[in-house]
């Protein structure tokens, strides 16, 4: 991912907004290194969705999770949902850092943490085909039992 969300810092630099300090937790300068996963909001997310789908936790970097899931998940297709999983919880921080930028509310941690889980079943259904073989199906139908738990 390049620099190029808007972040506080970004935006602080351009003039546009005073403030330069993180709106999910209030603790450090918000860019993309607190947000993705400095920020003890976002790293509640990348801890508890590793441990969900039984990878090694991240290093709480996007970049150095990539490589390093690319490195130590060997199945191709369990590779492919954890890559869709890095990308959810991505796109749900900077939903949650947003909702919380023009509507002033914080989402609480549990609930981001659903909505990340269901998004990744529901990506992953629209990854089966015929490379599946039954184990990961009934891999894919244990997360899905504990999306809300
Ligand atoms: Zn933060």
């Amino acid at each position: 991912m390049q620099n190029r969300l808007k972040t506080r810092i970004m935006l602080n630099d351009w003039g546009v907004c005073q403030e330069r300090s993180c709106l999910l937790c209030g603790n450090a300068d918000e860019d993309k290194k607190h947000l993705f996963f400095d920020c003890d909001y976002s790293r509640k997310f990348i801890a508890s969705i590793s441990a969900w789908l039984d990878v090694p936790e991240a290093l709480f970097d996007i970049d150095t999770s990539w490589k390093r899931w690319g490195e130590v998940i060997q199945d191709p297709i369990k590779k492919k949902v954890c890559y869709a999983a890095l990308a959810a919880i991505v796109y749900q921080i900077w939903f949650a850092r947003n909702k919380a930028f023009w509507l002033k509310v914080i989402i609480h941690p549990r609930v981001v943490c659903k909505m990340i889980r269901a998004e990744i079943v529901q990506r992953s259904r629209q990854l089966i085909n015929c490379n599946w073989k039954r184990r990961h199906c009934q891999w894919l139908y244990n997360l899905q039992v504990y999306v809300y738990n």
